[in-house]
């Protein structure tokens, strides 16, 4: 079969470990033909995601919570690799003690940083791609959300309100990139143990209770996501935009 992302260069934000489904994505895409250049937080997180890929210079530092850092990356990136035909953006951030309990707890502070990496984070990516103009057209973006952004999942609180505001983002953003031929769109993916995940208080029980409720009862795979994601970074997907897509195994209908 013919690869769909052949010639293809993919920004993919958020690999943390093999775990990741930032991982998931950017394997998936490799498969399909694509070059994936790998943003990473910091020097922490560097020397893990150098484990997974051995390209150094498809390797490349962004804080998504720090405007100047995401400039240095983005205009680091279109020096080595010119215009790019898509990014992945699969980060979120909340500090443990707000994902816990009542959201009548969460604090300023909590909700603040939640918003800012987990939802505000795509706005600002978005922002520098298209003052550097380091996308094609057509061009695809990619996000991660969770079910909890629509219903009041035990403990996900301040990140499910972020979750809401980032679906709400993908489609001011699908219509303001839109002219530019960029298409903005969300993955619902289901719950999957990650790094990130493990921040939630019962997380053990939150990853049972979803494989429960999954058509076939089995939880989704960070292969299954990554395949839908090869497809929304495809030619195949330009007639999608802004939407929401549930790559949960069924758990959003149960
Ligand atoms: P993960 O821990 O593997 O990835 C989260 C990534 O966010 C990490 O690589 C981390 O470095 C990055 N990050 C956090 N703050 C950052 C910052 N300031 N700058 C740059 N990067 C930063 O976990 P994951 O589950 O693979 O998460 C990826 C995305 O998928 C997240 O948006 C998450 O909410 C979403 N998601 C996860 C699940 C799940 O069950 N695991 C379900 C639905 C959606």
């Amino acid at each position: 079969m013919a690869e769909i992302l052949t010639d293809k260069k993919i920004i993919v934000m958020g690999v943390a470990n093999k775990h990741s489904i930032a991982w998931g994505c950017a394997q998936a895409m490799a498969a399909q033909g694509a070059t994936i250049i790998y943003t990473y937080q910091n020097e922490r997180l560097k020397r893990s995601v150098s484990r997974l890929v051995k390209a150094t210079d498809n390797l490349v530092e962004c804080d998504v919570a720090d405007d100047n850092s995401i400039q240095d990356a983005f205009s680091t990136i279109h020096q080595r690799f010119g215009t790019v035909d898509g990014i992945v953006h699969a980060v979120a951030y909340a500090k443990k003690d707000e994902l816990g309990g009542s959201i009548l707890n969460a604090s300023r502070d909590g909700y603040a940083l939640a918003q800012d990496i987990s939802s505000y984070s795509l706005i600002a990516v978005a922002k520098a791609a298209s003052q550097f103009k380091l996308l094609t057209n057509p061009a695809s973006i990619v996000t991660l959300t969770y079910f909890g952004s629509e219903r009041a999942i035990p403990n996900y609180n301040v990140m499910g309100i972020a979750k809401a505001a980032l679906e709400a983002s993908v489609r001011y953003l699908a219509r303001d990139l839109g002219p530019a031929g960029v298409r903005v769109n969300a993955i619902s993916a289901g719950a999957i143990k990650t790094l990130a995940v493990t921040g939630i208080k019962g997380h053990g029980e939150l990853l049972k209770m979803s494989e429960d409720r999954t058509a076939d009862g089995n939880s989704v795979t960070v292969e299954q996501i990554g395949n839908t994601c090869a497809f929304l970074m495809s030619d195949l997907s330009t007639g999608a935009v802004g939407d929401i897509i549930y790559v949960d195994k069924g758990v959003h209908l149960i």
